[in-house]
């Protein structure tokens, strides 16, 4: 899915992002721990990704980028409780999480070898036409 900006709500009152479609909400919202990096199937009132990003705007940014680019790798038809599966769920409440922003950093540096590298059908025509 790709995420375009749209106007902030009361549930994202510091950047909203809305998908294509406009199924899926993402963005950064003042929580515990400062800023908090989410997202959620729009109308559905729970958070599916929940990241305390701690009360620094440039530190919540770069977490919020690398969650970015882990869920534009799925796509947009994938149903709630998907981005929750894929993502690491945090036990830690309210300060960041080094653990998880381990692992999203790792999913993150996936997708984009994965959205570089040639598929798979195309080698083969390139090797055997
Ligand atoms: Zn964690």
């Amino acid at each position: 899915m790709r995420f375009h900006q749209a106007l902030p709500t009361g549930a994202y009152d510091v950047a909203r992002y809305l998908s294509e479609t406009g199924v899926w909400e993402f963005g950064l919202r003042r929580g515990a721990g400062g800023l908090r990096v989410c997202a959620n199937r729009v109308g559905l009132a729970e958070y599916e990704v929940d990241y305390a990003a701690g009360p620094d705007p440039l530190e919540a940014g770069v977490l919020f980028q690398v969650v970015k680019i882990v869920i534009e790798a799925h796509p947009e038809q994938v149903l709630s409780g998907w981005l929750a599966g894929a993502l690491p769920q945090c036990r830690v409440r309210d300060q960041p999480c080094e653990a998880c922003s381990h692992e999203l950093l790792r999913l993150a540096a996936l997708s984009v070898q994965r959205s570089r590298a040639p598929s798979r059908s195309l080698w083969k025509e390139r090797t055997f036409s």
